[in-house]
This record gives C-alpha cells, structure tokens and sequence, in this order.
C-alpha cells in the first residue's frame, strides 16, 4: 500500500487554507487506498504549543490520520547518515556565503533566477581554510543538473530550477529540502500534496530523491487560500482559524463542511467527499477566503454570537 502525507510546520495556528490542504492530503491518499501520516516539520521555527494545538484543530474537523506520527525534531541522525553518504559520493561542498554574498553575486547579469551562483563550488583547500577561519560552513548539494522535471497531478509535467542547495545549515541543522526528501523516502511516502508555493522545490526534492536511491514520489501542489486583497491567508486576516471561529459560535463540523464544499465536495462527511472526489474536477484556482462573510454564511442569523 502506497502513503500520503500532511505534513505541517508548528509556527502557529492551523488556518482554514492550511485545514483545506489537510483534508485534500487525507482525501488524495484514502481515494488511492494509501495510509496518510502526519508529519510534523518542528526542525525549525517552532511555537510553543503549536503541535499540540495543530493536531486538535486536524481532529476537530475529524481528520484522523495513520501511525507513526513522525516528528522531525526526533530524526536528526538519519539526516546525518543521508548527508554522509552524500559526502561519500563527492556531491557536497563547503559553502561560506552570507545572505548577502548570494543576492550580490546572484543579481549579475549572467546567473540563472533563483539559483545559488556557484561561489564556493570549487574553492581550493587553501581557499576553503581561509575562508573556514571567518564562519562555519553550510554544506550544498553539487548538483549535476541545472532542472528537473516532475509529474504533478494538477500541474501535469513541471520542469524547475536545480541548483547547488544547501542540505546542512551552517549551524549544524539539516535543511528543509533535506529533511522531506529522507523522511517521505524512509517513510515510503509515493504521493506528496501541498500547497502550490512548493511546486518550485519539487525538482530540487525528486532530483535529491534520486540521488539517495529513493523512489519520486507523485506530486499534487493544491491552490492556496488568499484573502481578499489577493496576499497569501494569513491569522491577521480575520476569523480564519478554528479558534477565532469557534468564539463566534462555529464548530469544527460546520468548517469542514464549509472547507469542503469550497472544493465543490459534498460537506455532509469526509466519507461522503471521499465518495465523490476526483482530482479533475477540483478547483485550480486559488481559493479566497473572505472572513467576514464565512460566519454569515455558517450561522443562521438567530444563532449569531458577535
Ligand atoms: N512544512 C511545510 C509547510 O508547512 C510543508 C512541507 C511539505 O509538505 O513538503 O509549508
């Protein structure tokens, strides 16, 4: 049986836009009879409380998902045994670059959007001493390509920039791209969905992928949620979390309902989504959330608590 996954970071709040990516993730993976993990993505940038509060906000719209629960924080050998063999294949090099270094050299006129310029790629030793003398190293992919191209339910075949990314930070701590590629490898996870602000790692993730000897995994990068001035949903936007909603009188069940039928799902019951759901039919445009209609709509006026 293949595996699916949701796999949130614990900076905050669930907000509807992430509650709908969860429930495409469960509806993605169980009508491809897969299992769906929950993965928390705690490497970095973590609230206190935010697990917790993410994974009772999932089971408040009645999302149960498939054990293990992997948390990230509790895996760092294996993404140092993934980094060493990588090491052992030559395909790392030290790299000392500030921020600033790359923006500088990645505006000049010949460096490809978005890729790391090459700066580091082919220091000599002595080069690598000098430079080890002023920071500690990040450790970057030397990357055989300069794109890959994936296959995406939604997007169909996607071709994107590889670069030299970093795999190891330079305080120690393994990079996203690192930490997803070794974790849906070693989870036999065979379908990610996300949000489509990912779509751009994919590349990077399944060129990685096939460098560790791990299977690609198929993609579906879903729609994001906006508000209304187009800008990426975020908690400032209103009631646009479980907990907001619910002081004004709206349950996990009715956001469910409401988060489903966005999808031109039936909201009456996962399963009944489950029944109707087919990936062609789902909206690909991105879904704007307008919170200040979402309890008009939700709540019969009688039942406003305001
Ligand atoms: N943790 C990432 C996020 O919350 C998602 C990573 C992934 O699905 O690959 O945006």
């Amino acid at each position: 049986m293949g595996v699916g996954r949701f796999a949130p970071s614990p900076t905050g709040q669930l907000h509807l836009g992430n509650l709908r990516t969860a429930i495409l993730a469960w509806l993605f993976a169980k009508s491809t009879d897969r299992q769906c993990l929950l993965r928390v993505e705690d490497l970095d940038r973590v609230r206190s409380g935010a697990e917790e509060q993410q994974l009772s906000e999932l089971a408040a719209i009645g999302l149960e998902f498939d054990s293990p629960l992997v948390r990230q924080s509790e895996r760092l050998p294996v993404y140092l045994d993934a980094i060493q063999s990588l090491r052992d294949k030559d395909l790392l090099f030290e790299c000392f670059c500030t921020r600033k270094d790359i923006s500088e050299a990645a505006s000049a006129p010949h460096a490809a959007p978005g890729a790391y310029p090459g700066t580091c790629r082919n220091l000599s030793p002595e080069e690598r001493a000098e430079k080890a003398k002023e920071r500690p190293a990040a450790l970057r992919l030397r990357a055989a390509v300069a794109q890959f191209t994936v296959h995406d339910v939604i997007f169909g075949q996607y071709t994107g920039v590889v670069d030299d990314f970093v795999l190891l930070r330079n305080d120690g701590s393994p990079a996203y791209n690192l930490a997803v590629v070794v974790d849906d490898g070693a989870y036999g996870i065979d379908q990610v969905v996300r949000g489509d602000d990912l779509l751009s790692s994919a590349p990077r993730q399944a060129y990685l992928a096939q460098l560790l000897g791990m299977p690609i995994p198929t993609y579906a990068h879903v729609p994001l949620a906006l508000n209304s001035q187009g800008q990426r949903l975020a908690k400032r936007d209103g009631a646009v979390t479980l907990e907001d909603l619910s002081e004004k009188g709206v349950n996990g069940a009715q956001i469910r309902a409401y988060l489903l039928e966005s999808l031109g799902l039936p909201g009456t019951s996962l399963q009944a989504a489950l029944d109707s759901f087919n990936p062609d039919d789902l909206p690909r445009e991105p879904w704007v959330v307008e919170p200040e209609f979402i309890v008009d709509q939700l709540m019969p006026p009688a039942s406003r608590n305001r």
